[in-house]
């Protein structure tokens, strides 16, 4: 009789669900506590995130915001005599991350790569490659100095120069993953994986005694093989890699991660750059500035931002996969083609 009754409270165990949000394949699995309420939960509170941050939504903050400054003047010379425009809390707390970590790269991350992105066509079927004087036009439109954050004393506001428009691609899903993990904490999950189109975070333990084992992408390998695998716990795996999206021409690809000094799409023959650290947003962040960076990127960072407290895994066209140390003793390496240099 008792059991019966624990067997009728007990809610269905679900399989891992998949959703696209964020424009991209997110995947929760939250194994035990998988109940149809708690995924739900994720999943609407992703849909919010992506109701702000997503740039080709009509509907979304973002594209609003990016509107109101392209019709609103002529010039992007100066800030012009436009009134600010007042932005939500979410979107003020991801936009000032965004803009520090632009003054600690020296721009080498700017949400105000917009313009260039859409010159691009990135993450639209109309990619291509720019006539050099349209870049040469749109550069000076990318510019964080430009982006002032007001405080009106009922909330934030943002004011920028006319036409430049903002983009949270390099960052918004780590600020999803984050908040996702908020959520697994108040409803007191024990372990979960959350995959936001590669974004990943490892909840809690696999087993008591057993970290998760995260697999990053072998570069070279066209059907997604794994070149190595990390063995963690409570921690975010991020990617930038030049495989996840790009356009390809005459045999040269082309990726979705700009250099806002030239314009061009990153490469220092860098093939992708993984952080593994506590807060996806910053792994979000560092990724994608890395990326642009180059290796001489990560003592900088070091430098100007030393609360950044991240190890990293970059993976090089010519084989070399550079490492921070403290990771030597959670590396895996599964293509021996690879080697790894500990720094
Ligand atoms: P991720 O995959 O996190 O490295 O982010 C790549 C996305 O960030 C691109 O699809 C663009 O939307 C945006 N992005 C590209 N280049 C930059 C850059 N230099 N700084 C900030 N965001 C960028
Ligand atoms: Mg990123």
């Amino acid at each position: 009789m008792f059991s019966s009754i624990i067997m009728s409270c007990r809610k269905a165990v679900l399989p891992p669900q998949v959703q696209v949000s964020l424009g991209t394949v997110c995947s929760i699995n939250l194994f035990e506590d998988g109940t149809q309420e708690l995924y739900g939960e994720i999943f609407s509170f992703l849909k919010s995130i992506d109701h702000i941050f997503n740039v080709n939504d009509s509907g979304a903050e973002i594209y609003s915001v990016n509107s109101y400054f392209k019709t609103g003047a002529n010039s992007a010379v100066e800030v012009p005599e436009l009134s600010p425009v007042s932005i939500s809390p979410v979107f003020h707390s991801v936009l000032r991350k965004a803009l520090d970590f632009a003054y600690a790269t020296d721009g080498a991350f700017d949400p105000s790569i917009g313009p260039l992105v859409k010159l691009w066509g990135i993450n639209t079927e109309s990619a291509h490659i720019p006539a050099q004087f349209q870049i040469d036009e749109i550069l000076p439109l990318v510019n964080y100095r430009k982006i002032r954050i007001l405080d009106s004393g009922e909330g934030k506001s943002l004011l920028m120069a006319g036409k430049m428009s903002l983009d949270f691609g390099g960052v918004a899903k780590g600020y999803a993953a984050d908040g996702i993990v908020e959520i697994l904490k108040l409803r007191g999950v024990k372990r979960a994986i959350i995959d936001l189109g590669g974004n990943i975070y490892a909840y809690g333990k696999k087993a008591p005694d057993r970290d998760w084992a995260v697999a990053v992408r072998d570069p070279q390998n066209k059907d997604g093989a794994p070149a190595l695998v990390i063995s963690i716990s409570d921690a975010t795996v991020v990617t930038s890699g030049d495989y996840e999206r790009y356009y390809e021409k005459d045999g040269r690809r082309f990726g979705h991660i700009l250099d806002p000094k030239s314009g061009m799409p990153a490469s220092d023959g860098i093939r992708s750059v993984t952080v593994v650290c506590r807060s996806s947003m910053d792994a979000d962040l560092l990724s994608t500035g890395l990326f642009v960076m180059g290796l001489q990127g990560i003592s900088r960072i070091r430098e100007k931002v030393p609360d950044m407290d991240f190890d990293y895994i970059i993976i090089m066209n010519d084989g070399k996969i550079h490492a921070s140390r403290n990771l030597e003793n959670k590396l895996r390496l599964l293509n021996d083609t690879y080697t790894i240099y500990f720094n």
